[in-house]
């Protein structure tokens, strides 16, 4: 049973706080209209590991792993990290811009980073999400919502940037997530 969250000063309640420095901020007057959804595992599909924390704090060891090495000097973040566990990591506060997206463009739109959050998952292009990060991420969307009405739009990394990118990837059960959202929502609205 995953516990709704709640949203302070762009802080998620309940997320362990891992500050990245890669962040800076949005353009003036930018309302967050998107919710971008990721995977990450650092190697790619092992998880469970303090890599992508370190990443997001450029801090990771880039000899522990031939990889790592394909990383060098890259600064990027996310908001959100959805860890297997479902333990949720906030490295951005919501406020600011993290640098998740790279060059995009929604609806016509570029620069999705000026203007949404970015949710990593812990997981892969060919292995499945595990029920609890379901859970959690509608959870997070739902809060995310109720805090900023504005943020009505949901895409994957691959929708935003689909030559350059594959992720949330084929195991990303959409259907299921938006299901599981509108149960919460429906759900609290009876509340
Ligand atoms: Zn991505």
């Amino acid at each position: 049973m995953v516990v709704p969250f709640q949203i302070h000063h762009g802080v998620l309640q309940g997320a362990r706080e891992v500050p990245s420095p890669n962040f800076n901020q949005r353009p003036t007057n930018t309302e967050i209209q998107l919710i971008v959804i990721h995977n990450i595992s650092l190697p790619p599909s092992q998880f469970g590991n303090p890599y992508i924390e370190a990443f997001f704090q450029n801090r990771l060891d880039y000899t522990v792993h031939p990889y790592f090495q394909t990383l060098k000097g890259l600064q990027v973040s996310a908001h959100l990290v959805i860890l297997r566990t479902g333990e949720v990591i906030q490295c951005v506060n919501f406020a600011d811009r993290a640098w998740h997206a790279g060059r995009s463009t929604y609806l016509g739109k570029p620069e999705c980073n000026d203007y949404s959050i970015g949710i990593e998952l812990e997981g892969s292009d060919d292995t499945a999400f595990e029920p609890i990060q379901y859970e959690v991420l509608a959870h997070v969307v739902q809060a995310i919502q109720q805090e900023y009405p504005k943020a009505i739009h949901l895409a994957g990394h691959s929708d935003v940037a689909p030559i350059r990118k594959t992720d949330p990837g084929p195991f990303f059960e959409w259907n299921h997530f938006r299901t599981l959202l509108r149960t919460i929502k429906s759900d609290a609205l009876t509340k």
